[in-house]
């Protein structure tokens, strides 16, 4: 989720994510390109091995978002298959098309019921969602106009069940004028520098469960994701004072494993990764 102005590059931050992403495999490009044939589009060969990005624009019905009709066909969740789904403005979707997303973020496929038949299609899709602060979007800022109660309608027209299925929530400040067009330093990356270092923490990942973080069972957190008496203790304690869910216990390890495998890869989880997890989840 990144929650920022307009104007501060929040959607261009997203159309960059699949550049840093690992290629699809075979069978997922295989995948990807199935849903596509299904809905009647064809495949693009020159990025058939890139992952797909999706933008659905938040006027979208349910049915373009899940996908139905009375022939069941693959909506955006299924074209964004083994990639990116971008919701920007997501308080502006309606509450009925965020609810129905929930399932398949959970299950990653979505069924189809019609009278005459049924259809199950894969959707197993990256969500990265974009906000303003507050409806006039300058909150914090002296032009902001809005009352307290205006935002936190704003705010919870998203549900905490789907909040609590968003594991990183970004602050994307303005960029102060001066520094626009300036020359580049050495704290800029490109997208290959970072490709490189989340191919090799998805490497990792890999050989050790098989899968990526993303998909590893609660069994699996409980190998892969050790903690020392210590970071336990002090881990369970924070939980508790910003009163997270045992989703969210599970899902901010799976965070802290990642950040771990992109920074030294150790075995165990130090108290540095699971608080930079943890800050992820405030809103
Ligand atoms: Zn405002």
């Amino acid at each position: 989720m990144l929650v920022g102005p307009p104007g501060t590059g929040k959607t261009m931050l997203a159309e960059r994510l699949p550049g840093i992403l690992p290629p699809l495999s075979e069978s997922e490009a295989l995948e990807t390109c199935a849903v596509l044939s299904v809905s009647g589009q064809v495949t693009d060969l020159a990025r058939w091995r890139r992952r797909p990005f999706r933008a659905p624009h938040h006027t979208a019905s349910a049915v373009a978002l899940v996908g139905g009709g009375s022939y069941p066909r693959p909506g955006e969740i299924s074209l964004a298959h083994n990639g990116v789904l971008f919701l920007d403005e997501l308080p502006e979707f309606s509450r009925h098309v965020l609810e129905v997303l929930r399932e398949p973020m959970e299950s990653g496929h979505i069924m189809i019921s019609r009278a005459a038949r049924q259809s199950t299609f894969p959707a197993q899709f990256q969500l990265v969602a974009a906000m303003n602060p507050c409806p006039c979007g300058y909150a914090g800022d002296p032009r902001c106009q809005c009352t307290p109660d205006q935002v936190q309608r704003y705010r919870s027209r998203i549900s905490g069940p789907l909040l609590d299925r968003i594991d990183l929530c970004v602050q994307v400040p303005p960029v102060p004028l001066a520094e626009l067009g300036t020359p580049r330093n050495d704290r800029d990356e490109d997208s290959a520098t970072v490709r490189t270092r989340v191919l090799k923490a998805r490497r990792q990942s890999l050989m050790r469960a098989g899968r990526p973080n993303a998909e590893i069972s609660t069994r699996e957190l409980e190998r892969d994701c050790a903690l020392g008496a210590p970071e336990r203790r002090w881990f369970e304690g924070a939980l508790e004072r910003l009163g997270l869910s045992a989703r969210a216990y599970h899902r901010v390890l799976r965070v802290a494993r990642t950040i771990a495998d992109l920074d030294s890869g150790a075995a165990l989880l130090e108290r540095e990764y699971l608080a930079e997890a943890l800050q992820y989840r405030r809103l």
